[in-house]
């Protein structure tokens, strides 16, 4: 079975996330890498977790299409398999960071409840932007998976979807809606045996 989780490494210590992205190596599809490892220790962060397996970094680019793309620029030097970006800024933004990226993954809809405010019924139109100008894939909520379905649909593209476990969505549903990748952090990287609660997922003895 291909292995489909994408495990968030929302951790401070590098040497920490290290150490789990070791152990985890062969039981994820990629590790992702946000904000809290990399303001903590710079952006070669980066390149140690790529130097392990496969990284997907989401700081959410969200600002104007030239300083978007000068982000995705430098982040993509560093050896990264994928770079996450908001759709709501708009397809010109995501043309600029398409340019750039390996693969483009943009965020359709949030997994928090502030996401139904904004985010969330802009939702369908930000997958068809996302689809045209070439995004890799989506991200769509396990915490809603009703919603995952109906994104898949629209764009028919690979969906990523974050909120499974910690955030109360579930791998199964997640799955069962359309999701290709669920993306898992807390539950899996807080828990005293990683290894073991991340085969509790594939093995269906967590939902
Ligand atoms: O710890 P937990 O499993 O809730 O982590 C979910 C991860 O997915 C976090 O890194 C969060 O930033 C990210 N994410 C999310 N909702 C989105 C996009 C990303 O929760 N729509």
């Amino acid at each position: 079975m291909e292995k489909n989780i994408i495990v968030a490494l929302d951790l401070e210590s590098e040497i920490e996330a290290i150490k789990i992205a070791r152990l985890l190596k062969d039981e994820v599809y990629a590790f992702k890498v946000g904000y809290p490892l990399i303001l903590n220790n710079g952006l070669q962060v980066l390149t140690k977790i790529a130097s392990i397996a496969n990284v997907i970094v989401d700081i959410k680019i969200a600002d104007i299409p030239d300083v978007s793309q000068a982000i995705a620029k430098k982040i993509s030097s560093y050896g990264v398999k994928g770079i996450i970006m908001q759709g709501f800024v708009g397809s010109d933004t995501m043309k600029a960071v398409r340019e750039v990226s390996r693969e483009l993954y943009v965020v359709a809809e949030m997994s928090h409840e502030g996401s139904l405010q904004f985010i969330t019924p802009a939702s369908e139109k930000i997958a068809l932007l996302a689809k045209e100008v070439g995004a890799d894939g989506l991200v769509a909520p396990a915490t809603r998976p009703e919603r995952i379905k109906v994104i898949k649909n629209i764009a028919n593209l690979p969906i990523l979807s974050p909120g499974v476990g910690t955030q109360g969505g579930s791998y199964s549903e997640a799955m069962k809606n359309g999701a290709d990748y669920v993306i898992i952090g807390r539950s899996i990287i807080l828990s005293q045996d990683p290894l073991q609660k991340i085969k509790e997922f594939y093995n269906g003895v967590r939902k």
